[in-house]
């Protein structure tokens, strides 16, 4: 009977939320019981018990109504780790494709990038009122907190919540003209204005629905575009059109910024995020590992929350590393890798790829790429090939095959020849010693 009904409140949840969601927070939830005031659902972790308590619990309320059960609240309890199904899969083909480097885009005007949206937006303490904030601005826009200003350190995710905001409302009303920008885009933009005259400017900017504007700080000590920026402020604000503001700091502690200004930005609601506490920052691994189509065993999760605490960037960007180093050697991750990425940080170059260990090396012996993965036997070219072989297997750990496929050669016993070559070098031949250390600080450099 439970069964019954949470398959039917899963079954709406998943045409709602991404498949990296709804695996990560909905696939392994049961309804274990209910009573007129509350409903207990199983969850595997922590992380999955405040995302569901959190964010998703008006969602689940209101499915629970509609399929005959009307509580007042929900509760989250942890599935005691022996009742828990056995060991997790990867859930896709591994290598199924991965962006692991977004792509950006050549124009200085950035459009709304939808790799940011509420789905993927993790809640936590340190967040959870700015996403509500967010969330009501995305459906009624220009009505209540308006101007939002939001404020918070680096790579708390401001930039991923206001173009959520902005996806959103485009996706309520495509007609909708929402205008985003970076405050070093909106000053670039008015210096172009008043030097050449560009035409344009305020009509693009005065014109908007919705003005995102992004990294606010950069503001200051601009008069004229402090100035500029006000009248487009008033304009819209008196049509009631939306403003959004981030800042790295409040607006009372933006230094040189016109009072004028300032208490313009004080006007609706301002807003900080706060660094994510330890169960957001598992929660965020989780999702992300998932959107790569990959379940992270927990210590793994833990270890590498425990061990970034200062930034999501940061963290997203540990993440990546650990699945491009689990996907070019072909394993799974586990908590040894991690442990190696996580005290390997400050030596292991963050670019290191086979395409670079060429390309440097390449560089370094004065001949072009196409030389050194081709198959000419000149001595000129072999040795440096061999020393490209020899990085490939010190730097990266490559198979042979892998390392022979990466200089464009069939048989990988060249490659197993060339690196041992170049060892047993190593150990008496000053000059070898000295190409290695000076490619190496081209790579590490
Ligand atoms: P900020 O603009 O505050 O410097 P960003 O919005 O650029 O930070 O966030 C940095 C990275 O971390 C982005 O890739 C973003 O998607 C991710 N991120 C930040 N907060 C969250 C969150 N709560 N859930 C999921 N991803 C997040
Ligand atoms: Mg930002």
């Amino acid at each position: 009977m439970n069964n019954d009904i949470w398959s039917s409140v899963l079954a709406e949840i998943e045409l709602s939320v991404s498949r990296a969601s709804y695996a990560t927070w909905f696939q392994k939830s049961t309804l274990e019981s209910y009573d007129s005031h509350k409903a207990v659902i199983l969850v595997p972790n922590i992380f999955t018990k405040q995302q569901l308590e959190v964010k998703f619990n008006k969602t689940i309320l209101s499915l629970l109504e509609k399929h005959g059960v009307a509580v007042k609240t929900i509760v989250c309890t942890i599935t005691p780790k022996d009742k828990q199904s056995p060991k997790e899969q990867v859930l896709v083909a591994k290598n199924s494709p991965t962006t692991l480097t977004p792509k950006l885009n050549s124009s200085t005007r950035l459009p709304l990038n939808d790799k940011y949206n509420f789905d993927n937006f993790i809640v936590g303490s340190g967040n959870e009122l700015a996403y509500a904030a967010c969330q009501s601005i995305a459906n009624h826009p220009g009505e209540k907190y308006n101007p939002l200003f939001l404020y918070g350190g680096v790579g708390l995710g401001k930039t991923h919540l206001i173009q959520a905001v902005g996806n959103g409302i485009k996706a309520n009303n495509p007609e909708a003209n929402i205008v985003y920008v970076s405050t070093e885009t909106f000053v670039n933009e008015f210096l172009e204005y008043i030097q050449f005259k560009k035409k344009g400017f305020s009509t693009r900017y005065r014109s908007a629905d919705v003005l995102i504007v992004d990294d606010i700080q950069f503001i200051a000590g601009k008069e004229k575009t402090q100035e500029e920026f006000f009248h487009t402020f008033n304009a819209l604000h008196q049509a009631n059109k939306q403003i959004i503001i981030t800042s790295d700091k409040p607006p009372k502690a933006i230094p040189t910024l016109e009072d004028r200004l300032r208490s313009r930005f004080e006007w609706g609601m301002a807003i900080d995020i706060q660094p994510p506490d330890i169960e957001t920052r598992q929660a965020i691994l989780q999702n992300k590992a998932a959107s790569h189509n990959m379940v992270l065993p927990e210590d793994v999760v833990e270890y590498l929350a425990k061990n970034i605490q200062t930034n999501i960037r940061e963290l997203e960007g540990s993440l990546n590393q650990l699945i491009a180093y689990c996907e070019l050697r072909d394993m799974e991750p586990d908590i040894n890798i991690a442990k190696e990425l996580i005290k390997g940080k400050q030596h292991m170059p963050k670019h290191l790829s086979p395409k670079s260990i060429i390309e440097k090396t390449a560089e370094h012996f004065d001949i072009s790429v196409n030389e050194i993965t081709s198959s000419k036997r000149d001595k000129s070219i072999v040795v440096p090939r061999q020393f490209a072989m020899y990085l490939l297997r010190s730097e990266l750990h490559l198979s042979f095959p892998k390392i022979a496929v990466e200089l464009g050669r069939k048989d990988h016993t060249t490659a197993l020849h060339s690196v041992e070559k170049i060892q047993s070098l190593m150990s008496n031949d000053f000059v070898t010693r000295q190409h290695l250390t000076e490619i190496r600080e081209m790579l590490h450099g």
